[in-house]
């Protein structure tokens, strides 16, 4: 019998999911918990950035100081952590959250950057791995003003953080353009139940 710190290690299914901020990205974790084909457990990254309008501790994200976010990421709590936006925020996945996932017998569902996802990809090579992407970059431009939570300079920063993702986007086993709300989920869900078999 594997015991079960191997275990963990070799049973854990894990959908990674990137894509640029405004690209629908939300939406399409809410929408893919509720309709996919196998049971999604959500990741609850920890951030140094504020919360938002509207944004729970532990639902959302777990709301960290930098220093008890330092005192994880030395302690080796983190699969990966990154700082994503150059803006010094930090974003982590917790090594916690993977069990947690695991132990409810569910996928464990990231929606992290594209660093850190290829850490993930690199540490569980048998990921399900997806990169969602808008039609253009004015569209998604677009929709990143609609939003209006951020400044210019934010905007600006996501749009560059954006183009260099996009580069990094054939480490993905696959690429769904969010031209359409309801046709990428299901493609999602197709990739998901073949990943299932
Ligand atoms: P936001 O600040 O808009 O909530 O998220 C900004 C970015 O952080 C998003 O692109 C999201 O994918 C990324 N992110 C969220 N959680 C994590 C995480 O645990 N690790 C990494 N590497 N990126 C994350």
């Amino acid at each position: 019998m594997t015991a079960p710190e191997t275990r963990s290690f070799v049973d854990i299914r894990v959908l990674v999911l990137s894509g640029p901020s405004g690209s629908g990205k939300s939406t399409i974790v809410d929408r893919l918990v509720n309709v996919a084909p196998v049971q999604l457990v959500k990741v609850v990254s920890a951030t140094t950035r504020p919360p938002r309008a509207g944004e729970v501790n532990g639902r959302d994200y777990y709301f960290l100081s930098p220093e008890e976010f330092e005192q994880k990421r030395q302690a080796g709590e983190f699969i990966e952590c990154e700082e994503v936006h150059g803006n010094g925020n930090w974003y982590g996945t917790l090594r916690s959250e993977l069990t947690r996932a695991q132990q409810a017998g569910a996928w464990a569902f990231l929606e992290i950057d594209v660093q850190g996802a290829l850490s993930i990809i690199k540490e569980y090579p048998d990921a399900v791995s997806v990169f969602l992407t808008t039609a253009s970059e004015g569209d998604y431009e677009q929709r990143l003003r609609n939003r209006g939570t951020e400044s210019e300079d934010a905007i600006q920063q996501r749009l560059e953080t954006a183009r260099r993702e996009l580069k990094l986007s054939k480490e993905y086993k696959h690429i769904v353009v969010n031209d359409d709300l309801d046709r990428a989920v299901s493609e999602i869900c197709h990739i998901l139940a073949s990943a299932e078999g």
